[in-house]
């Protein structure tokens, strides 16, 4: 059974708001109702099957909606929607503008765009931006507006606070900005100059001096736009909305991730006249730095339902789901000597039950890099959540002993298999 939860686990506050649909699940009742999150893998009628001729092993999720492993598989409704977009071709712009203002309306903001991800949206609003301070073409962008010694060309500064430096800073960098760092809200006031064109706030960040509505006054009174990258903050739903509503100018999140949609699909929210603007620097333009971000229809359409079938999922449901899958691998594991089993909920982004089981690697004679590699080396092929065995990934919550599972991703009947497959290698450690 799970222990009770540390200081910074599963917060009360938040299990409160589902525990009792997980309570009915994890009492162990056989009558699991199989939610919106389980459906998933009823597909579209089987065509050839293309990992097979190529010989690329399908794996069990039990790690989350990572890039590397593909994300989210897409929910029957959705892929039904994907292959009849496939059926006919249409004009690309109009399906843009229309699926635009059909996800604004549903979203509760002024404008959206449907990007290639969060990363290409995080790219578009930079070009927005700058071409809103700068009254910029899309071919402009970034040959006039990086100068190299940041002398000549147009406005280019993007405020971002230390904390908040991430791999994504690349994307916006793709436009010619250059960063301005700030740490305290002294620094952060006194940052902005004539040239500054936007803000960057990364919403799961952890240890920033600067909370968002002081963020958001002191830019506003600069009339400077703020973007906001929630690309992972899905669930809960209502993110879609609540970072626009409380006054960010334009926010970002992944298609393929919570959301459950195309895999290379996006959602850019926000002000009206900024999401234009982003749009004028996206494809179907050819002359923009959008151009390579193409978004096939396809991937708009995939979009579009994937947050049709989100709004009609229930996030207490879907946790109760992922918490019975997690009960389900810990019951599995349970006799292993020194093993314990916790859950932990990141508060922002994936913010899913992740079954962390710790044990003393000594005693069972296994390690879980050495498990999370039998795991991955065997048929079926079972891929752990990549904080297993590391510290950091999890803040203090796994580290070189403990196995974390991410049970969001799997689909009917697996968290069985996953649960028999590490009982197996830990009471087998030298099989
Ligand atoms: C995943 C992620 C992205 C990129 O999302 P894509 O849809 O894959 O482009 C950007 N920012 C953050 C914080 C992310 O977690």
């Amino acid at each position: 059974m799970f222990r009770s939860s540390g200081p910074g686990l599963l917060s009360r506050r938040r299990f409160l708001t589902w525990s009792q649909a997980a309570l009915a699940v994890l009492g162990a009742s056989p009558a699991i109702p199989l939610f919106g999150a389980s459906r998933a893998t009823e597909s579209v009628p089987a065509a050839d099957d293309y990992y097979a001729k190529l010989g690329v092993e399908p794996i069990i999720n039990a790690a989350g909606t990572y890039t590397y492993l593909t994300a989210a598989v897409m929910p029957p409704q959705v892929q039904r929607a994907v292959a009849q977009a496939a059926l006919h071709p249409v004009v690309l712009k109009e399906l843009h503008t229309a699926a635009g203002e059909y996800l604004a309306k549903r979203l509760r903001c002024d404008g959206a765009l449907v990007t290639s991800g969060a990363s290409a949206a995080l790219t578009l609003a930079t070009a927005a931006c700058i071409a809103d301070a700068n009254h910029a073409r899309p071919n402009q962008i970034p040959q006039q507006v990086w100068s190299g010694d940041g002398t000549l060309g147009m406005k280019n500064e993007v405020i971002v606070q230390k904390a908040h430096r991430y791999e994504y800073d690349h994307a916006m960098q793709l436009c010619g900005v250059r960063i301005v760092e700030v740490v305290t809200f002294d620094d952060y006031q006194r940052a902005f100059t004539p040239k500054t064109v936007m803000t960057n706030f990364f919403n799961s960040a952890e240890g920033g001096l600067i909370d968002r509505q002081a963020w958001l006054d002191v830019a506003h009174r600069h009339n400077v736009p703020c973007h906001l990258d929630a690309a992972a903050d899905v669930p809960p739903v209502e993110n879609l909305w609540r970072y626009t509503a409380m006054g960010f100018d334009l926010v970002c999140f992944s298609g393929g991730k919570g959301i459950r949609g195309p895999q290379n699909a996006g959602l850019l929210l926000g002000k009206k006249h900024l999401i234009d603007l982003a749009a004028d620097n996206d494809s179907p333009n050819s002359d923009a730095v959008g151009r390579g971000m193409k978004v096939a229809k396809e991937q708009i359409v995939g979009m579009v339902a994937a947050v049709d079938w989100l709004l009609e999922q229930s996030d207490e449901a879907n946790q109760a789901e992922y918490m019975r899958r997690a009960h389900v691998i810990s019951e599995a594991v349970k006799d292993i000597p020194t093993l314990t089993s916790d859950i932990y909920i990141p508060e922002i982004a994936n913010h899913v039950p992740h079954l962390i089981l710790a044990y003393d690697p000594r005693i069972v004679g296994i390690t879980p890099l050495e498990v999370q590699k039998r795991l991955s080396a065997q048929r079926p092929r079972i891929e752990l959540n990549p904080a297993t065995g590391t510290t950091g990934r999890l803040g203090p919550h796994s580290n070189e002993n403990t196995i974390v599972v991410g049970a969001w991703m799997m689909q009917p009947g697996e968290a069985e298999i996953v649960g028999r497959s590490l009982h197996a290698v830990l009471s087998n450690p030298q099989a």
